[in-house]
């Protein structure tokens, strides 16, 4: 470049630190953990050999710490293992991606790892089925809340366990606390729902969700793909996975299943139908060069991929850390789709925020980066109003974190409520949550104030 040509800045230089998210995790990053010191990059990249060394109960996974974690923490894990109402698994890819420096306040390990020392009571409104899925299920596996999409669950199994799962009630094996919930999960089954899609022609849209089609076999992903493609008036498709969040060489090393995925894509694209991929990032963490490398592989293939987050406490709920998330998505060529509040699931209080912070962090990420790459910030109304703006509330009292929503075209005329979580609010307003009567009376007014009559409030 010629320098004799200068051109006059307008603005000051960017500091490097807003190069942040181009800053991905490179080499050999397992290596510091002791179990994985001898493992070398063919084989952390083998996804058989991710699945094989993914601990699956509380023992192995404290076995595989125990060398770089303190006795206190170790202690307080285990604590964490025995109340939790979901069971373990997890990656040695987002193991080696703990700061076991500081575990504690680690984004990866508070969505994967339960602490007893951390817990909270949880909200004294809470249930197990939040969302209400139950209700809207007309066969096993399948929901079907809004009017041109369905929700497609043909497997209780995942990758990894989150604390925060939303669908506790029928994910993973039993645990202590709590009997599963049976869905669907053989091809056999999985022909009811085809059979419901197929005689509901306002159906459009298919998500196809679990548990997670990470751990479906090729064979049926093109089962699946194929039994939804067939039906004339479905028009698009999704494949949601947190796979690529915390074990992204699957899409790098198992061929098979990327081939039967990009097979749906392509006779979809030939149909002129749309298959996509939805994922589940929610710490910048999450994404390293191994990521880069994946989603290259399914962009070059055509595979479009969304992104769905979870808002987290202590994971991304600050500004910085969600344009840190969303600016590093995009540079993956992952788009941004969804940031969702927190359900209110058992067990997790500790990982709630408040609609106030969300809305605070949407503001601040809105205009950080291209249109289509900003996530919309979502609260899934607890008691089946589907999903709403988070900002879109009818009302929202603040003083005691209670948020009043309205679903027109899903349950017109009634209304929904999320409540924020019970320590992030004033001493006063935590002291009326204390009692029962109160919180019936806050509850109440909040949803007068919105101008909804009381008779029409769905509770979770
Ligand atoms: C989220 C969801 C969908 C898909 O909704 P979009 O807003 O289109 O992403 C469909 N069905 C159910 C039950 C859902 O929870
Ligand atoms: S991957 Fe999804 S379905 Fe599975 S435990 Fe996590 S949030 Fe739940």
């Amino acid at each position: 470049m010629s320098t004799d040509t200068a051109v006059h800045h307008l603005k000051a230089p960017v500091p490097p630190e807003q190069f942040e998210y181009k800053n991905l995790k490179q080499g050999e990053f397992w290596r510091h953990i002791p179990a994985y010191a001898d493992v070398d990059e063919a084989t952390f990249l083998d996804h058989l050999w991710q699945q094989r060394k993914s601990v699956k109960t509380a023992e192995e996974l404290l076995d595989t710490i125990r060398d770089v974690c303190s006795p206190e923490f170790y202690r307080d894990a285990e604590a964490g293992f025995r109340g939790a109402p979901m069971a373990v698994r997890v990656s040695p890819y987002a193991i080696a991606l703990i700061d076991w420096n500081d575990p504690v306040n680690d984004p990866i390990r508070r969505q994967f790892i339960p602490l007893a020392s951390t817990l909270l009571p949880d909200h004294p409104r809470l249930t197990l089925d939040s969302l209400h899925e139950q209700e809207d299920s007309p066969v096993p596996g399948l929901v079907h809340r809004y009017v041109d999409k369905a929700l497609f669950l043909p497997l209780n199994v995942c990758p990894v366990y989150c604390r925060f799962c939303t669908r506790s009630y029928a994910i993973g094996p039993d645990t202590a606390y709590v009997d599963k919930i049976p869905l669907a999960k053989t091809p056999k089954q999985w022909n009811d729902a085809f059979v419901y899609i197929a005689e509901r022609p306002e159906l459009e849209d298919i998500v196809i969700s679990g548990g997670d089609v990470y751990q479906l076999p090729p064979k049926n992903i093109e089962h699946i793909g194929n039994a939804l493609l067939d039906i004339a008036h479905v028009r698009r498709m999704r494949f949601a996975t947190k796979g690529p969040a915390i074990m992204p060489m699957k899409i790098l090393t198992h061929t098979e299943w990327l081939d039967a995925l990009t097979s749906i894509v392509d006779r979809g694209r030939t149909l002129g139908k749309e298959v996509v991929l939805h994922t589940h990032f929610n710490a910048p963490e999450e994404i390293t060069w191994i990521t880069k490398e994946a989603m290259r592989r399914l962009f070059e293939r055509g595979i479009f991929t969304r992104n769905q987050s979870v808002l987290i406490r202590g994971v991304n709920d600050t500004r910085e850390r969600m344009q840190l998330l969303v600016k590093r998505l995009g540079h993956v060529n992952v788009h941004p789709y969804y940031v969702y509040m927190h359900d209110m699931v058992k067990g997790v209080e500790e990982l709630r925020t408040t609609i106030a912070t969300a809305v605070d962090t949407e503001k601040f990420v809105r205009g950080s980066t291209a249109g289509f790459n900003t996530p919309t910030f979502v609260c899934d109304a607890p008691g089946g109003g589907g999903k709403r703006d988070v900002h879109s509330y009818e009302y929202y009292d603040r003083e005691n974190g209670i948020a009043v929503y309205a679903a027109p075209s899903v349950k017109p005329g009634k209304a929904f409520v999320y409540f924020d979580p019970v320590d992030r609010l004033s001493a006063a307003a935590q002291a009326r949550w204390a009692s029962r009567e109160i919180q019936e009376q806050m509850i109440h007014d909040a949803v007068r104030s919105a101008g909804i009559g009381d008779q029409q409030l769905v509770l979770a």
